[in-house]
């Protein structure tokens, strides 16, 4: 199927995906903790899965299915491996922007060394980029690339992306216990990442059953630090862990408001007290909380934090 959708996507709103590689996931890397298993073809070469002309209307009569009130807020190039791997993205992009509709493409980033891929990639309005090591070993460990792949020039394709790109760039980090959660790597793939100047940062976990066993997210603890060095570095910072938080503050439901906002990131004590004075609840609702199993309070740099317990069935 090329057209999927609309799903609900707290990064996207409602996303109308687009599948433009057939079928067979085909991919430049072989992700660790990819949730549609090892990769069995796995390339660096560019080839057409689809007429570009029928990708357009399979996109166009899906979205003539749609209600009005369900219209997506993205048409977004998801798929089944890498979508930069289809030699027609660009055209592709180029006709569905004749919808109306910002186009978004999630990519690994591993083709980026390729002006002709970057080029491309200009067209669309919503770009997030992988970086889940800027060292080699780690980034072997993780993505397990495909041979010909060269990290080093894969981050300087990135930096060249970031700089001419006029859309909204963002980040994505996948952090695996004991591969990339050292915290000097952090900091370094923070300070790669700021130098970017996405608008939001992602760090996301390994939420649905990966491609290799035993790979596991770090706990809440390193997650918090891992926040933190990425907020020091100046980056507007999410998490995605399988919660649909949302940031915004003080509706009158303390309670909803501390889970929700515990879900995108962690909510420092003086920032979480401030929450509950503005509605107007009292520190029985963060005891309850805690009481409950739902959030949990972390010691950090002299400072509590308060994050969603994100592991109760999966540890
Ligand atoms: S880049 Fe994406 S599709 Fe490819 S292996 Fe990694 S997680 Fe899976």
């Amino acid at each position: 199927m090329i057209a999927f959708g609309p799903v609900p996507s707290r990064r996207l709103g409602k996303s109308l995906g687009i599948n433009n590689i057939a079928s067979r996931k085909v991919c430049s890397y072989s992700c660790i903790y990819c949730q549609i298993g090892l990769t069995p073809v796995q390339t660096v070469t560019r080839t057409s899965f689809y007429d570009p002309e029928l990708l357009f209307s399979e996109v166009e009569k899906h979205l003539q299915k749609i209600a009005p009130n369900d219209k997506p807020n993205h048409l977004t190039f998801v798929t089944n491996g890498e979508p930069t791997l289809d030699i027609n993205l660009g055209k592709e992009i180029r006709m569905l922007k004749k919808l109306n509709i910002p186009i978004a493409v999630i990519t690994n980033s591993s083709l980026l060394n390729d002006p002709g891929v970057r080029d491309e990639l200009m067209e669309a309005d919503w770009i997030s980029v992988k970086v889940d090591s800027t060292e080699e070993d780690a980034w072997k460990r993780i993505n397990q690339p495909a041979g010909e792949s060269d990290l080093n020039s894969i981050l300087k394709g990135i930096q060249e992306f970031a700089k001419a790109y006029n859309g909204k760039l963002h980040t994505e980090t996948m952090l695996v216990e004991g591969v990339n959660d050292n915290l000097d790597l952090i900091s370094q793939i923070a300070l790669f990442i700021a130098a970017l100047h996405p608008q939001t940062s992602y760090i996301s976990i390994p939420i649905r059953p990966p491609a290799v066993k035993n790979v596991k997210a770090p706990d809440e603890e390193k997650l918090v630090k891992a926040w933190q060095i990425f907020r020091n570095c100046g980056l507007e910072t999410e998490m995605l862990t399988g919660f649909e938080g949302t940031d915004t503050c003080a509706t009158g439901n303390a309670y909803e408001d501390i889970l929700n906002i515990t879900a995108v990131h962690p909510l420092r004590e003086d920032a979480l007290h401030e929450l509950l004075r503005r509605n107007t609840a009292g520190i029985q609702v963060l005891q309850s909380l805690i009481k409950q199993g739902l959030i949990l309070e972390i010691d950090h740099n002299g400072w509590k934090f308060y994050i969603r317990r994100l592991f109760g069935s999966l540890r």
